[in-house]
């Protein structure tokens, strides 16, 4: 298993890791196969989406502010359920295909780690499973 560290820098943020993981399996010499992506943390998620328009992460953060605002009459004591909730909704892991060493994403497609309860310092797990030959 393999750790990347991601820093966050504001509360709610979805940050681009696509070139870290591409960076992970192509040292790991793994030319076809899957790699898993997991979120050990309660308030943040991983999600595949669009990477050419930063406008596109900006909605989805907007957008998911307002189907969770942070002040709901949560009954958590922490005072932070949205991320908690957010989390849920985008999710805690996602599984990409491994071709020919590239992880086989479409032409609009990236990475993002999303963090709801920022800024943190956070860990996202990769296991890299080569295809049985
Ligand atoms: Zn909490």
């Amino acid at each position: 298993m393999e750790t990347i560290a991601v820093a966050t820098r504001s509360h709610s943020e979805l940050v681009d890791i696509t070139a870290q993981v591409q960076q992970l399996v192509t040292r790991s010499g793994v030319s076809e196969g899957l790699c898993l992506l997991y979120v050990p943390h309660t308030t943040a998620a991983v999600t595949i989406n669009e990477s050419a328009d930063p406008s596109v992460k900006a909605d989805i953060e907007m957008m998911l502010d307002k189907l969770v605002p942070w002040e709901g009459g949560y009954r958590h004591l922490e005072g932070n359920s949205a991320a908690h909730i957010k989390s849920c909704l985008v999710g805690a892991s996602e599984m990409v295909m491994i071709s020919q060493g590239q992880l086989v994403l479409g032409t609009w497609q990236g990475l993002f780690f999303c963090e709801f309860d920022g800024p943190r310092k956070r860990k996202l797990y990769v296991k890299l499973i080569p295809d049985k030959t």
